[in-house]
C-alpha cells in the first residue's frame, strides 16, 4: 500500500482532531498550529507553498529553524481545505519521514540504530563523536532530544518507547547530524581537556 493510502486509511481510523508534532489536523483537511483554534478569524490563510516553506523554516524571529522536530513552529496560520495528498506533502515538509518511520514501527519493521553503531560510521568532521564518553550520552539526549525535539528517540534505549496511548507519534531510529553536531562539540571539549 502506497504510503498515502496508508496515512489516510490511518487517519479514518483515528479519532480526530489529529495531532502530529506541533500540527493539528481537522476533518477536512484543515491543518493549523496545535495551540491555535481553526476558527479564529485572526488566523492568516496560508494558501501559498512559498509561504508554508518559510513558516516551516524560520521561526516567529525570522531565525532558521535548523531541527524540524524541535518545538518553535510559528503560530497564526491555518491551512486548507487540503486533498489527502496536499496533506501529505505538508507533512513530509513539516516533519520529514515521519509517515513512513510510523509505517515501519506500527508494522514491527523499524529497527533503531543504537548511538555506537551511529558513531562508528563516523568519517572527518564527526569522526570524534566514537570518542564521546558513554556517561555522557543520556545527558546529551535529555537536553536536545526529550527537551529540544519532538521525536522519540527510539535508538537511545531502554527509556524512550512511545507511549502506546500517543496517536501519531514522531519517531526517531537513529541520532541525527543535529544531534551528532551536538555530540561532537561536547566529545571534542573532553578530547582536548
Ligand atoms: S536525534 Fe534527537 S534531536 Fe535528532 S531528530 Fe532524533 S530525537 Fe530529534
Amino acid at each position: 500500500m502506497k504510503l498515502i493510502h496508508w496515512f489516510e486509511s490511518r487517519l479514518a481510523q483515528t479519532p480526530s482532531p489529529w495531532t502530529v508534532g506541533e500540527v493539528r489536523i481537522y476533518p477536512g483537511y484543515l491543518l493549523t498550529h496545535r495551540e491555535d483554534a481553526p476558527e479564529d478569524s485572526r488566523l492568516r490563510n496560508l494558501s501559498g507553498w512559498e509561504a508554508f516553506l518559510d513558516l516551516v523554516r524560520f521561526d516567529a524571529a525570522g531565525r532558521f529553524r535548523p531541527l524540524r522536530g524541535a518545538p518553535g513552529l510559528q503560530k497564526g496560520w491555518r491551512r486548507g481545505p487540503l486533498s489527502i495528498a496536499e496533506l501529505f506533502s505538508d507533512l513530509r515538509v513539516l516533519y520529514p519521514g515521519a509517515v513512513a518511520l510510523l509505517v515501519a514501527w506500527e508494522g514491527k519493521r523499524l529497527v533503531p540504530t543504537p548511538f555506537p553503531d551511529t558513531a562508528r560510521r563516523q568519517t572527518g568532521l564527526y569522526e570524534v563523536t566514537q570518542r564521546l564518553p558513554r556517561e555522557d550520552l543520556p545527558a546529551l539526549v535529555e537536553q536536545i532530544c526529550v527537551r529540544g525535539c519532538l521525536r522519540h528517540p527510539l535508538w537511545h534505549l531502554p527509556a524512550s518507547q512511545p507511549d502506546k496511548q500517543e496517536r501519531l507519534t514522531l519517531l526517531c531510529p537513529e541520532a541525527c547530524h543535529y544531534f551528532l553536531h551536538q555530540a561532537r562539540s561536547r566529545a571534542a571539549v573532553k578530547t582536548a581537556a
